[in-house]
């Protein structure tokens, strides 16, 4: 299909293993951060981008040694960027099991508000 539909805007970085001929979508710089501890392996980017309208993208996914591996999206509009750098702020402050309690609280209340079955959370390593 045709490239770049619109001008790049000033954040929009190239990327360099992006296929010949594919959609462009304009993006902001990547930051990833991963974690490699007792069999259990994380890894979490985020970065903007105009994916129809602007957001900031978080890919979440890990693995631990006794699980299959968990991969998580969010997109969450741009100007809600503080917001979402404010709650990521404040989990450095929490313990993982809080963060994990975090998580169960967030499933169960999904779970509630649509009826759906909340999904189970794997057995997490230490
Ligand atoms: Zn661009």
């Amino acid at each position: 299909m045709a490239g770049i539909q619109d001008p790049c805007p000033k954040w929009c970085v190239t990327e360099p293993e992006e296929p010949e001929g594919s959609r462009h979508i304009h993006r902001t710089q990547r930051t990833e951060v991963e974690r490699y501890e007792s069999g259990t392996h994380a890894s979490i980017t985020t970065r903007g981008g105009s994916f129809g309208t602007d957001e900031i993208v978080v890919h979440a996914w890990h693995r631990t040694a006794d699980s299959n591996s968990v991969q998580a999206d969010l997109y969450v509009p741009a100007g809600d960027a503080p917001r979402l750098a404010g709650v990521f702020e404040a989990l450095s402050y929490v313990s993982p099991d809080q963060i994990r309690e975090l998580a169960a609280g967030i499933r169960q209340a999904g779970a509630e508000m649509t009826g759906a079955e909340a999904e189970a959370e794997p057995e997490a390593g230490a």
